[in-house]
């Protein structure tokens, strides 16, 4: 394998999260609906209907384009692409062929490794999907509801390196599309479909060799799998003196195989010319400053910034910087914290993230607030409470909407480090336990975990445990 190096590019069908289609009213999102319930006669391509554009459509198009550095074009058109197939009503696809929305444009790719892949983009251009067709009993069954959904189309050029490179764009590209509000990216939903071309050369070379292209990978894990097995493939075909054919491969999710498909259209089969039925796509400069004003730091940057400003390791702001709620929400708390921001990471990471995952909400849904979070670690920090009612009191306050104060004085929650309280309670335990006393003094020191447990279950969770800890050492001791 060293002596080879993959060349990949991946073409990306991205599916817009707007409440309507691209060019009707009707609802773009059907994916529980019953087939053919969301379809009008401009979708459903009726003689005599004319398309509107969604302006939406165009401001996810602009940001995604912005996101990637592309230049914007103030004027763009919309072309047919010409095929006949049961799922296309019209009988072409509206999409954007030779001026489109955005030109040029790069992606800056952080790999596992460290280092950065720069991914180019050759393409970005707004267009409606098709339908769906299915067999059933010997019937072929047409639903047009998803005609018409608004799709950017993504193509990189031919920069990835390998299987993993390829996984890790996705990654990052689904991300940013969340973090950007233009797509739910749910590639289980179809939201993201991923074609690959694949060749490979001799390390050193330069020019490209016969590429592949391999469809209907529904997941990051196929993607991997898929341009893994390919690589492998051509290598093998290489060595043995083969010749690479230019093959559209079909991705078998359940056999985990590539399959040879039918060979496809050339460009020149579609006949594009210019939608005569929509007028040029302009972009008011007006609009664009509306459309881009609000423009987020994106992820990527976000993280630089996180281990810039804040000292955190790659790890956490990887983590906190993984959605954009959930880096709002880490933002605002160590804003509001007075200590070590990884306090704050550390917390997040651990008890915030998992307080998300058990009631399947984002950082943003939240009734804990971030300055909440940061309240109760100062009160473990000041020793008001201990750490595990601090960690308890995350549930509290979002159950509850009371502040951690409020709650710590209503339930009486504050820690017992007052040392003749302890005494007490240990003296209590010591008195009890006269087996374990013995065991001890003979020599089981493992024992005083035994003893701080106990006194811990008596203080009802509340007592200092290092307090706890240095008293009941000391009166086993004497
Ligand atoms: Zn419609
Ligand atoms: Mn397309």
């Amino acid at each position: 394998m060293t002596q080879y190096e993959a060349i990949i590019g991946l073409e990306t069908h991205i599916q817009l999260n707007t409440q309507t289609k691209i060019f009707c009213g009707c609802k773009a999102d059907s994916w529980d609906d019953a087939p053919n319930t969301n379809i009008c006669p401009v979708c459903s391509g009726l003689p005599g209907s004319l398309p509107v554009p969604n302006a939406a459509v165009v401001a996810k198009a602009v940001r995604l384009a912005k996101a990637m550095q592309a230049d914007i074009q103030a004027e763009s058109y919309f072309d047919r692409k010409n095929y006949f197939y049961p799922d296309l009503p019209k009988g072409y696809q509206i999409t954007q062929y030779d001026k489109s929305i955005a030109t040029g444009g790069h992606m800056d790719v952080p790999m596992p490794d460290g280092s950065t892949r720069r991914v180019g983009i050759h393409k970005l251009h707004m267009e409606e999907d098709a339908g769906k067709t299915r067999n059933e009993k010997g019937r072929r069954l047409i639903d047009f509801n998803r005609c018409g959904v608004p799709l950017i189309e993504m193509v990189t050029g031919p920069d990835l390196r390998s299987a993993d490179e390829a996984a890790e764009y996705l990654i990052r590209l689904r991300q940013l599309l969340r973090w950007l509000d233009i797509s739910e990216a749910d590639m289980e939903k179809a939201h993201l479909r991923t074609d690959a071309n694949v060749s490979i050369r001799v390390r050193g070379e330069t020019h490209l060799n016969t590429k592949t292209e391999i469809k209907n990978v529904n997941s990051i894990e196929s993607l991997r799998a898929a341009v893994e097995k390919e690589i492998a493939r051509q290598i093998q075909a290489y060595e043995a003196g083969e010749r690479i054919e230019a093959w559209t491969l079909d991705w078998d999710e359940n056999a985990q195989t590539l399959r040879k498909m039918r060979s496809k259209e050339t460009e020149a089969d579609y006949r594009y010319f210019k939608d005569p039925d929509l007028l040029a796509v302009r972009l008011e400069p007006a609009w664009l400053e509306g459309v881009l004003a609000d423009f987020p730091e994106l992820p990527l940057a976000r993280r630089a910034r996180f281990i810039e400003q804040y000292g955190l390791p790659e790890y956490d702001a990887n983590i906190l910087t993984s959605e954009r709620s959930l880096s709002d929400y880490f933002e605002a708390a160590a804003a509001a914290y007075a200590g070590d921001v990884k306090r704050v990471s550390n917390w997040m990471m651990n008890d915030v993230l998992k307080l998300l995952n058990e009631r399947g909400l984002e950082a943003g849904q939240l009734k804990l607030r971030p300055e909440q979070l940061a309240e109760i670690i100062q009160l473990v920090d000041a020793n008001t409470i201990n750490t595990p009612t601090g960690k308890s009191l995350l549930e509290k306050v979002q159950d509850s909407g009371h502040s951690p104060q409020e709650i710590v004085a209503a339930e009486g929650l504050s820690q017992v480090s007052d040392s003749g309280a302890l005494r007490e309670l240990a003296e209590k335990i010591i008195a009890s336990s006269p087996d374990n006393v013995e065991k001890y003094r003979a020599g089981k020191d493992s024992l005083i975990g035994w003893f701080v447990g106990q006194l811990m279950r008596e203080s009802q969770g509340k007592a200092d445990p290092n307090a706890a800890r240095a008293i009941l050492e000391e009166l086993l001791k004497g």
